[in-house]
This record gives C-alpha cells, sequence and structure tokens, in this order.
C-alpha cells in the first residue's frame, strides 16, 4: 500500500520536472530557426521616434520584442533581410545590438554564450503560479 503511494509521487514529481523544462519556442529572426527563450537575445525596439535598437538583457522590458541568436551569424543574416525593421516596427538600428554581442564575444572568446548569458543574467522570472 506504502509503496503505491510513494509512486504515485515519484510520479507527479516527474510530471512537474518535465512540465518546468517545457519552454515556450521562439523564432531566431536571423537564421529563422526556433530555439527556446534562455538560448535566444531578446531585443526591443527603443520607440519614442528611436529607431535604435536595444538588447533586453534580463527579458523584461515592455514593447514588442524579437528574439536572435547571440551569434555574429544571425546578427548579419538579420541585418541583411532587414529583419529588425520587420519585426521591431521599423527600428532598424541594430549597433546596440551588434557591440553586444561583440563584447560578449571578446569577454569570453570563441567559447559558447552560455557562460556568458550565465553570468550577465540575473536570474529571470521564476514563473511557478498554478
Ligand atoms: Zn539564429
Amino acid at each position: 500500500m506504502n509503496v503505491r503511494k510513494m509512486l504515485t509521487v515519484a510520479e507527479v514529481l516527474h510530471s512537474a520536472n518535465q512540465h518546468s523544462e517545457d519552454q515556450p519556442q521562439r523564432t531566431c529572426i536571423g537564421c529563422r530557426k526556433k530555439a527556446s527563450r534562455s538560448e535566444l537575445l531578446r531585443l526591443v525596439a527603443e520607440g519614442s521616434g528611436s529607431t535604435a535598437v536595444l538588447v533586453d538583457e534580463r527579458r523584461r522590458m515592455a514593447g514588442r520584442g524579437a528574439w536572435l541568436h547571440p551569434s555574429e551569424t544571425c546578427l548579419a543574416l538579420a541585418v541583411k533581410r532587414r529583419a529588425f525593421g520587420r519585426a521591431l516596427n521599423g527600428a532598424t538600428g541594430a549597433t546596440a545590438v551588434e557591440r553586444w554581442i561583440l563584447a560578449g564575444k571578446q569577454a569570453a572568446g570563441p567559447l559558447q554564450k552560455s557562460s556568458v548569458t550565465a553570468a550577465k543574467t540575473v536570474q529571470p522570472e521564476s514563473g511557478s503560479e498554478n
């Protein structure tokens, strides 16, 4: 009897874990591939007459967002196909994004972005509402 109960608890825990890994997918405006939010950089338009695109490091700025892999390749692709303007209501000034990606590269070398983002990110929302 007890065994049965414990199994049930284990099953519940297991499915809860699986659920938390089920992140929403976003499409990179550069390569157009889907990835989870944590793998992508969130970009927002600065707004109020400006055409600047800003990097939303904490992924919580208001407004329309676009998503991009933090890589020069995807940035170049996005610039080439004018994806910024389309995704961000005409905001095309990607200088800040460029600088962000290049700075990250210099700081971390040709390593994977995970170490960079882990150091910079201040723990995003831990959404556990039920
Ligand atoms: Zn990409």
